[in-house]
């Protein structure tokens, strides 16, 4: 039984892993000459950044992420827990707030600031912590009442319901660019899934997300299987309504007996043969909204100039962190999350701090025909500009930046589109609508019986969604064998 793996992403690897481990032929093809798709790490002189990953929730001993890593030798690699005290400092119109870790902890540092709302606060805290407990697979939502509920809720219309302050609204919503913050269709267990796990306790990894990459290809290729990198999947041959060829760089043709997707389904269904699957199939796919992508400023620090902070900062200059799809993107740097690479010499001082905020196709869609490294002068300068804005903005809270940028690199979703093959460089792919679940939560299963979905747009996005849905995949993937 060959089975291939279309990506070397987190989702493509955690399959390739657990099927490899499991006797199963794997070959994972890779377009990039890296792997890791958002995990993957690059090196300017001589110093190591992250594409995107740069922390993780659950990490703690028993806690969520903690055992579903289990299962993929993930538990030795160099963690590094965050302040529990406060792992996340938020800034909204220059007023802060501290995330504390441990759920209690949480509502009681948040109740200080809004003693008012101290019950609510703890009502919440309870609620983040039941929606980990119930971490399930999605497609059984319906027969699990509790979280049908959380996941029909806006998150938006949970928060109107139950904080009264609209300034507390906006600090429980503040560290989540972590997710697009649609007020009509984001629906609250996505976003108690999310802010309830690193709630539970927030890690780095030293080394940034390459490591995990690295550490699945090496498990994979110690249980026999294969990971091939600069192996584009260009084309798939059908015959008798299976998958029965992948094609390659346009050349050379692989045969299996089953194939998974780790790419985005609206990149994959046009490299079927015509009429493969049905087009209201793939059109309702097309359909679905996407999310945002994303602008990050890496910056490169002199030596010995900045210290290394043990947290994350979420910086606001607007009074409304939610907003409604049809809002006009009128090219704006008001929220930046700010990250700081762990020094990997143990000094205190950090060589470089990653400013992440959210863009959309419309503002670079105009350059997508242009090639990496051969831009044109007006991308660069678009580029620069909002580079510029964004450190403006931190400075304030950052004064140790001043002066001490040594070099200034830059990626935008025209970056992701190219390097990491995101569709239309949509940062977390599909977004589940609390309206229309049945929708938007794709099936790891296609109408092919031998073709079968995994990765960020399947069920939710992030390390833990991602390796969430792997395990559904893989489940589904041997329970389908028998009637191959
Ligand atoms: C900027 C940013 C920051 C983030 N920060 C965090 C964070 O701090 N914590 C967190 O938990 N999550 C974070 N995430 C989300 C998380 O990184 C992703 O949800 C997750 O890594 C996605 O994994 P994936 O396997 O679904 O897809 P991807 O990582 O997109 O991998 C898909 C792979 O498929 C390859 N590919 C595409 N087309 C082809 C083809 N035709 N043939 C062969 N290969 C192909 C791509 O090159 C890529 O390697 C972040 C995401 C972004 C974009």
């Amino acid at each position: 039984m060959k089975i291939v793996i279309i990506g070397a992403g987190l989702g493509g690897l955690e399959c390739g892993y657990l099927l490899s481990k499991q006797g199963f032929e794997v070959c994972i093809l890779e377009q990039g000459k890296q792997i890791g798709g958002c995990l993957q790490s690059f090196e300017r002189k001589g110093h190591r950044f992250d594409t995107g990953f740069h922390y993780v929730g659950g990490m703690g001993e028993g806690e969520v992420l903690y055992r579903l890593f289990e299962d993929f030798n993930l538990l030795n690699l160099p963690w590094k827990e965050l302040d529990r005290e406060c792992f996340d400092e938020v800034y909204i119109d220059g007023e802060k707030f501290s995330y504390m870790n441990g759920y209690e902890n949480f509502a009681e540092e948040l109740s200080r600031q809004f003693p008012n709302q101290r019950e609510a606060l703890h009502r919440y805290a309870t609620i983040l912590k039941n929606a980990q407990e119930g971490l399930q697979d999605f497609s059984k939502m319906a027969d699990n009442p509790t979280s049908r509920e959380l996941m029909t809720t806006s998150a938006y219309n949970f928060l109107q319901q139950n904080f009264s302050d609209e300034r507390l609204r906006n600090v429980l919503s503040a560290t989540s660019l972590k997710m697009d913050l649609l007020a009509d269709s984001l629906p609250f267990y996505l976003f108690a899934q999310i802010n309830g796990t690193f709630i539970q306790s927030a890690w780095r990894l030293v080394g940034g997300g390459q490591v995990i990459a690295d550490t699945l290809a090496a498990g994979i290729r110690s249980h026999g299987g294969e990971v091939r990198t600069r192996a584009r999947v260009t084309g798939m041959q059908v015959d008798n309504e299976r998958v029965s060829r992948v094609i390659i760089n346009g050349e050379e043709e692989m045969a299996c007996d089953l194939v998974i997707s780790d790419i985005h389904p609206n990149i994959l269904f046009p490299l079927l043969p015509e009429g493969a699957v049905r087009k209201r199939y793939i059109q309702r796919i097309k359909n679905l909204h996407n999310s945002f992508g994303v602008f990050t400023v890496h910056l490169l620090l002199k030596e010995n100039s900045v210290k290394y902070r043990n947290r994350n900062l979420f910086i606001h200059h607007q009074p409304e962190l939610w907003r409604t799809v049809e809002q006009p993107v009128d090219g704006c740097t008001r929220s930046i999350g700010v990250h700081f690479s762990v020094p990997e010499n143990g000094g205190e001082y950090t060589r470089n701090i990653d400013l992440f905020m959210p863009m959309y196709w419309q503002e670079v869609a105009a350059w997508s025909d242009s090639q990496p490294l051969r831009r044109p002068g007006d991308y660069e300068a678009f580029k620069q500009r909002r580079a510029e804005d964004a450190i403006t903005q931190v400075l304030p809270y950052l004064p140790e930046l001043k002066g001490n940028i040594e070099q200034i690199f830059t990626s935008t979703p025209l970056t992701y589109h190219d390097y990491t093959g995101t569709y239309e460089g949509s940062a977390y792919g599909i977004c589940t609508d609390c309206n229309n679940l049945m929708v938007t939560i794709l099936p790891t299963k296609t109408p092919l019986p031998n073709l079968f979905l995994t990765g960020q747009s399947i069920n939710f996005h992030g390390v833990l969604g991602v390796t969430v849905t792997a395990k559904i995949t893989c489940e589904q993937v041997i329970a389908t064998l028998p009637t191959l």
